[in-house]
């Protein structure tokens, strides 16, 4: 069961949809950043989270992994895509809406390490589909974006009420 935390940005909230800046220097800031991230996902009971998420329109996003640690990336792209899987997907942002979502199945993506280094990981499952949520939040996506554009309005005419 999801918890909710106070300082999660939740729609409407405008900095969802702005496309985060790429973090060209690794200041202590961002790593307390990704720190104070993998606490709120914690706290939250959650899989992962993207920094605009708690109100930080940068790059960066944790997520957690099947041994129970976290990834921490920075400036993540994806490399590439693989197959295709739908399967149910919620979103701290966006509370109570569970939606029915086709992700890739397996990814690689690119991203700098806390350390400044660029790395490659490869995910696929639910690994996959987090890092394809979070990455999508950092471009100013949220779940319901990934809708048709008809089940899109439908589901913002219905969330609404
Ligand atoms: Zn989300």
């Amino acid at each position: 069961m999801k918890k909710t935390v106070e300082i999660i940005r939740t729609f409407p909230n405008s900095i969802l949809k702005v496309k985060t800046k790429k973090v060209r220097d690794i200041s202590e800031s961002v790593i307390k950043t990704l720190d104070e991230m993998v606490k709120v996902v914690k706290m939250a009971d959650a899989a992962g989270l993207a920094a605009n998420q708690i109100g930080i329109s940068r790059s960066l996003a944790v997520c957690l992994l099947e041994n129970n640690e976290f990834l921490k990336i920075i400036n993540p792209v994806i490399k590439e895509m693989d197959g295709e899987e739908v399967n149910e997907e919620g979103c701290l942002s966006v509370p109570g809406a569970v939606l029915e979502l086709p992700r890739a199945k397996r990814i690689i993506i690119e991203y700098l390490n806390t350390d400044g280094n660029m790395k490659t990981f490869e995910a696929s499952g639910f690994t996959a589909r987090v890092l394809q949520h979070e990455i999508d939040h950092l471009n100013g996506l949220l779940i319901f974006d990934r809708l048709n554009p008809q089940e899109r309005i439908k589901f913002l005419r219905e969330y609404k009420q």
